[in-house]
């Protein structure tokens, strides 16, 4: 039977209850985690949000009809209980904070009943993730995701403060606005009043903190929701939070120097880990060159080597057709790994395949020196040597090799040293190695869309010495862009913005945007501009990246309270969901059956 709260109120959450306390009532409430009867006496495990309490039951104290009630009780029945704190008469408890305590109950409530949980309110439950999403209510009272979801509230708190401290100011942009120029499809909203017509949910606040730049507010920030409409990968949501940032008056450095404080501050004050700083920085094409990926994961070396000059005239087709076609031929070194079975080898080259390869030579060294290789026989003994030196190669190692095109052997290469590392056990979670990468190309090629795209956004500033290339050699402009990258993960990026109108009208043309279009799209914001406009920066973290890797967690859904799934659906709500014909037909919106 549910009783009220009268005449109650809690004193202390569950682990707030100390041994200092012996001999003082106190008032805690929470949910059953478990029961257990000895004859005379009854235990429960109090579980709130702070951990676990014990409570002790003896009709002594607690009277027959407290007694009895308590041996109603199941888990996750939600409890009031009165009761006098004492050392535990058994055994000390060292896994909990409250090990060495315990309530002797003189009142019990039992404020709601429940039935049994559709799986355990445990931490690392091995159940489904379809199961604990659809019950994510329950999902969410589990001590290892509420400790994440808490991690979160307090990333957002510290940086709310730390920025306020900066001088930053916290303003809201809107959800229903325009296109934002992000690149991915929008979420549309009808629009009822203006039939035919729709809102797009904002990809991120981007052309809003540039006007509130040009109105004045010289720093702003904000914790954002942003809305991307892509084909889900596995690490994606279709909603995403954003701590996003708008600086003026300002160049790259400035905006980095903010921020890596900001990280050394969230990361001593959330986990006790000292930050160095400076944080290092390396070029995209540094990156690219040395981890074939524009966010190299620095916990290990496995570095690409480039061995396009020794194989150019080799007698070996793969390797002298990809140099002949422009391309590249390059490795890296998996030490220790030359005894790995072929069977193993054979699902690497699929994992290569996956990355655009068309397959992966390899030199497998074995512990005696004998080489096994899937192209010796083209080579000749000096060739292999040469090789082989170039990856300081050794007994035991084995070395992978890919030709193609650049950006080819760059993905298979960049995909395959981190999946490597993975077999090998070299990415050690509690090790954080932070990274700028900067000087981005301002363009990349679209081979669809035949046009070069811009890689961060249209308004980002080329590098002041790459300004005259912007139409002779577009390819080879650098911007003034910048990525933050932590464990080989992109946490943020950002970039110096265009704030000269020409500037801006030839990066349009440059990217294929006649005035026109670019008018329509941008319009409002190339207006302001017209009014005297800063110079300013800025950046974007992904808030739930962020939070995934300092609770060293693997997926995102486990940081987000209420995630959706793969196809961009959620399974407690069943959103989205069919609608009334007469919603529809206010917002003039007829549904084509069949597509
Ligand atoms: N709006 C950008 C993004 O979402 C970040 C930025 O340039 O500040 O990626």
């Amino acid at each position: 039977m549910a009783e009220a709260m009268v005449g109650l109120k809690r004193t202390h959450r569950c682990t707030e209850v100390s041994l200092a306390d012996a001999g003082q009532t106190v008032t805690v409430m929470g949910w059953v985690q478990t029961r257990r009867n000895l004859g005379s006496l009854i235990f429960v495990d109090l579980r709130d949000r702070s951990g676990i309490i014990q409570l002790v039951f003896d009709e002594n104290s607690v009277g027959k009809e407290g007694f009895e009630k308590a041996y109603t009780l199941r888990n996750e029945f939600v409890i009031a209980v009165v009761g006098t704190v004492q050392k535990r008469s058994g055994a000390v408890n060292e896994n909990l904070k409250t090990g060495e305590i315990e309530v002797v109950a003189t009142q019990l409530r039992i404020l709601s009943e429940s039935e049994t949980p559709p799986f355990p309110i445990e931490e690392n439950i091995n159940t489904k993730e379809e199961l604990r999403l659809k019950y994510r209510c329950l999902d969410l009272r589990r001590p290892d995701i509420q400790s994440n979801i808490i991690m979160r509230s307090k990333v957002a708190t510290l940086t709310r403060a730390f920025l306020a401290n900066e001088g930053f100011l916290e303003i809201e942009t809107p959800m229903l606005t325009k296109s934002t120029p992000e690149g991915a499809r929008d979420y549309l909203v009808p629009s009822r009043v203006h039939p035919g017509k729709f809102y797009a949910l904002p990809q991120s606040p981007q052309l809003f903190k540039q006007m509130l730049m040009c109105s004045g507010y010289d720093r702003y920030m904000q914790i954002a929701r942003c809305f991307r409409d892509e084909d889900l990968r596995a690490d994606r949501q279709p909603e995403f939070t954003q701590i996003d940032m708008e600086l003026s008056f300002v160049d790259v450095d400035d905006v980095i120097d903010v921020n890596e404080r900001l990280l050394a501050y969230l990361f001593k004050e959330v986990l006790g880990v000292t930050v160095s700083l400076p944080i290092q920085r390396m070029t995209w094409q540094e990156a690219m060159d040395r981890f074939g990926s524009d966010k190299p994961d620095l916990r290990f070396g496995m570095e690409l080597k480039d061995i396009t000059e020794l194989v150019k005239n080799c007698g070996f087709g793969v390797f002298t057709q990809a140099v002949e076609n422009g391309g590249s031929v390059r490795g890296i070194n998996a030490k220790g790994q030359g005894a790995m079975p072929r069977k193993k080898i054979d699902a690497l080259v699929d994992f290569a395949k996956g990355y655009g390869a068309k397959g992966l030579a390899y030199i497998a060294i074995q512990d005696d020196g004998t080489v096994k290789s899937s192209f010796s026989k083209f080579m000749t003994e000096e060739e292999m040597k040469a090789i082989i030196g170039a990856l300081d190669g050794g007994n035991g190692d084995l070395l992978l090799f890919a030709a193609d095109r650049n950006k080819i052997v760059w993905s298979v290469l960049g995909a395959l040293r981190v999946e490597l590392a993975e077999q090998m056990g070299l990415l050690d979670k509690n090790d954080y190695k932070f990274l700028w990468v900067t000087e981005f190309p301002q363009f990349e090629w679209s081979d669809e869309e035949e046009r070069f795209v811009a890689m961060h956004h249209p308004f980002t500033m080329p590098m002041d010495e790459d300004l005259d290339k912007l139409e002779s050699d577009p390819g080879s402009v650098r911007a003034k862009a910048y990525d933050i990258v932590l464990n080989g993960t992109e946490i943020g990026g950002g970039s110096v913005r265009i704030h000269q109108a020409d500037v801006q009208q030839r990066m349009f043309k440059a990217l294929g945007l006649s005035p026109e279009v670019a008018n329509e799209k941008f319009g409002f914001l190339l207006d302001a501009f017209k009014y005297g406009v800063p110079p300013h920066a800025g950046l974007a973290y992904g808030l739930d990246r962020l939070v995934m890797l300092m609770a060293k967690r693997d997926s995102i859904r486990d940081v987000i309270a209420f995630p959706k799934v793969k196809d961009a659906s959620c399974l407690l709500t069943n959103a989205p969901d069919v609608v009334d014909e007469k919603q529809l037909s206010e917002l003039s919106i007829d549904i084509i059956q069949g597509n």
